[in-house]
């Protein structure tokens, strides 16, 4: 299942500094039959050593040049909030934050 909440809402969370401008989008649009279309060894990002940045990637969660970013987010707690969309626990469990549905 996708999430379709705002990724974009987490990322300035996590990294206040990251600008628009600054992420690098491919060109892979993943397929749900075809899982080989996602991003992996013909990634235009992986092909420049730069990652995939969740959110914008198009292969969204089945991207596989997020590994950096997927192990940084394995700390956060997502959770559903009764009808106000996501809320995320932080590492130290004390911040949250709701995401407003796409
Ligand atoms: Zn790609
Ligand atoms: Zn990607």
């Amino acid at each position: 299942m996708l999430l379709n909440f705002n990724w974009n809402v987490l990322m300035s969370y996590r990294h206040k500094k990251l600008k628009e401008e600054d992420v690098a989008v491919c060109e892979c649009k993943y397929g749900v039959n075809d899982p080989e279309t996602a991003c992996g060894e013909r990634c235009l990002n992986e092909l420049t050593n730069t990652e995939c940045t969740l959110g914008y990637c198009q292969s969204g969660e089945n991207c596989r040049n997020q590994r950096f970013q997927k192990c940084e987010y394995a700390k956060i707690n997502l959770f559903r909030t009764k009808g106000r969309g996501w809320g995320i626990l932080d590492d130290d469990n004390i911040k949250v934050i709701l995401l407003k549905q796409l």
